[in-house]
């Protein structure tokens, strides 16, 4: 399946760890009828994070409006309408799995007038109203640049505020044609200078980009006000997706987050299986975190 980089190198093979807790977490999201990026982007470390008792809610549905040729979400032009009651879904299950740290993304509604965004802001409302010690990363779409739709999401000040570049701008045509470089560091210094929130964003590595490139973009994010970074590879969720130019070695991983660290970064995570949301409780400053 993975066309361009040939073979699965050893350091990519998952080890398969489920016991009580994994099917436990499973049973807890498909009771509140609930979804996840885990599951539907078909992540790397889904048996880890649900052995753990974490995972990363999908808000607004599972079907994106747009057209990235990286991601393994369900795409349409015109997706469901949301679920009114996810909002509270989400709180009633963040409860039942005590999770001390939340992780939100959603997909991108572009059909929408606002992008989802007073989605989002019910949601984190719900989960404070029940829940108020959690700490909330919100791991938000540009929502077009929608300034207004962005202020209210950044006005109900998340413990961070995630969004991920993805990749280098040479390659947004090809990785991410709908998406806007330029914009997604814009939103990051609007979430930092405007809003004074924690900030983070995340790149995949292994689909054609030089290591020149990547520090010019480690450096463009520090320039927008970013705090935190994830690089991790990128994999091939099916013969109909990119495939993956290259496989990075875990001596090429430590050598970025090196990189990262020397650009500025306050907390760096590079590895083959990180993800924007992998160990994301340990990223804040709550050392306590169990996500
Ligand atoms: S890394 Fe994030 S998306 Fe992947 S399984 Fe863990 S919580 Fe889910």
């Amino acid at each position: 399946m993975e066309r361009g980089a040939g073979k699965k190198p050893d350091w990519l093979k998952i080890r398969l760890t489920s016991g009580a807790s994994f099917a436990a977490t499973r049973q807890l999201l498909d009771r509140h009828s609930l979804h996840t990026v885990c599951r539907s982007a078909m992540c790397p470390n889904l048996q880890e994070c649900w052995t753990r008792g974490t995972a990363t809610f999908l808000l607004l549905g599972t079907v994106c409006t747009r057209s990235c040729r990286f991601c393994a979400v369900g795409k349409a032009a015109n997706p469901p309408v949301p679920d009114p009651l996810e909002p509270e879904k989400i709180a009633l299950a963040i409860q039942s799995m005590r999770l001390k740290h939340a992780v939100l993304t959603s997909v991108t509604r572009d059909d929408l007038h606002d992008g989802g965004a007073e989605h989002w802001v019910e949601t984190i409302r719900a989960i404070r109203a029940i829940t108020p010690s959690v700490t909330i990363e919100c791991l938000i779409p540009d929502f077009q640049s929608n300034e207004r739709a962005l202020d209210l999401v950044m006005t109900e000040a998340p413990e961070v505020l995630n969004h991920n570049i993805e990749t280098v701008p040479s390659l947004y045509m090809k990785v991410r044609p709908q998406a806007n470089y330029t914009a997604s560091l814009q939103l990051l210094q609007r979430a930092k200078q405007q809003h004074g929130l924690t900030t983070k964003s995340g790149l995949m590595v292994g689909m054609g980009e030089t290591a020149e490139e990547i520090s010019i973009s480690l450096d463009d994010l520090i320039r927008h006000g970013c705090d935190m970074v994830t690089i991790g590879q990128y994999l091939q969720p099916s013969a109909l997706h990119l495939p993956v130019e290259r496989y990075i070695t875990p001596d090429e991983f430590d050598r970025y987050r090196i990189m990262a660290e020397a650009a500025g970064f306050q907390h760096v995570q590079s590895g083959p299986f990180v993800r924007s949301s992998y160990h994301a409780g340990a990223l804040t400053s709550n050392t306590e975190m169990i996500c």
